[in-house]
C-alpha cells in the first residue's frame, strides 16, 4: 500500500488513548512510507494524525471541503491541501486517492465515511481493504451489531468479512496486506413481492 485514507474523530475523544493511537498510526505510516490521506482538519484527531506523520517526516495529503476550511480549522502547514467543493467531491477524491481504509475511533462523520467505502466494497466498486482500529474496544458493540445483522440474514458473512479489525495498527496493515475481497453477489435471496 503506497496510500491510506484514514477517518476518525474531528475530537479528542474522552480518553487520551485515542489521540495516543492516532499519533502512533501516523509514526508508524512515515515509517513505512505510506501517504496518509485524510479529512485536512487541524482538529482533535485528525489533527493528531497528521502532525505526527509531518513531524516523522512523512507525507499527507488532506481533502477539505470550503465550507468547512474555518469551521474545522483547515490545516495551514499541509503541502498537499485539497480543497473541494463539496463533502461528496471530498469523499471520492479521498478514496480514489488511496489504497485502503482504516477508521480510528470517531463520530458520525467517521462512521459515516467508513460505511460509505464499506458499502461500495460490497457492491464491487473497489477492492480495496477497509479496517477499524478498535482501540479500548470502542468498536466492539458495532462489531458485535454487526454479528446479529449476519444472523438475521440482513448481511452476508462474506459482506461482513471485508471489515478488518485490531486494536493494534501494525497488525491491521498486515490484515489489509492479506486482503482477498469478496466474490459473492450482494443479495441473498432475490425475491419480487
Ligand atoms: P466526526 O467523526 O463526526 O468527528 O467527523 C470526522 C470527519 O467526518 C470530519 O472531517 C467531518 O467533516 C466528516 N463528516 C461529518 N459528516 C460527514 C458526512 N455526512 N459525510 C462525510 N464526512 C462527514
Amino acid at each position: 500500500m503506497k496510500s491510506l485514507c484514514v477517518y476518525c474523530g474531528s475530537n479528542a475523544g474522552a480518553r487520551p488513548d485515542y489521540l495516543q493511537a492516532a499519533q502512533q498510526l501516523g509514526q508508524l505510516l512515515a515509517q513505512r512510507q505510506i501517504n496518509l490521506v485524510y479529512g485536512g482538519a487541524n482538529v482533535g484527531m485528525m489533527g493528531a494524525i497528521a502532525n505526527a506523520v509531518i513531524s516523522a517526516g512523512g507525507h499527507v495529503t488532506g481533502v477539505i471541503p470550503a465550507d468547512l476550511v474555518d469551521k474545522e480549522i483547515a490545516h495551514k502547514n499541509l503541502p498537499d491541501l485539497r480543497v473541494v467543493n463539496s463533502m461528496h467531491e471530498r469523499k471520492k477524491l479521498m478514496a480514489d486517492l488511496s489504497d485502503g481504509f482504516i477508521a480510528l475511533p470517531g463520530g458520525l462523520g467517521t462512521f459515516e465515511e467508513f460505511f460509505e467505502v464499506v458499502t461500495w466494497g460490497q457492491l464491487g466498486f473497489h477492492n480495496k481493504p477497509c479496517g477499524l482500529l478498535n482501540i479500548c474496544g470502542y468498536y466492539d458493540k458495532l462489531l458485535d451489531f454487526l454479528d446479529s445483522a449476519v444472523e438475521e440474514r440482513l448481511v452476508r458473512a462474506e459482506h461482513r468479512a471485508i471489515i478488518l479489525q485490531s486494536s493494534d495498527a501494525s497488525e491491521l496493515l498486515e490484515q489489509m496486506a492479506d486482503y482477498q475481497p469478496p466474490t459473492v453477489e450482494k443479495w441473498l435471496d432475490i425475491r419480487t413481492s
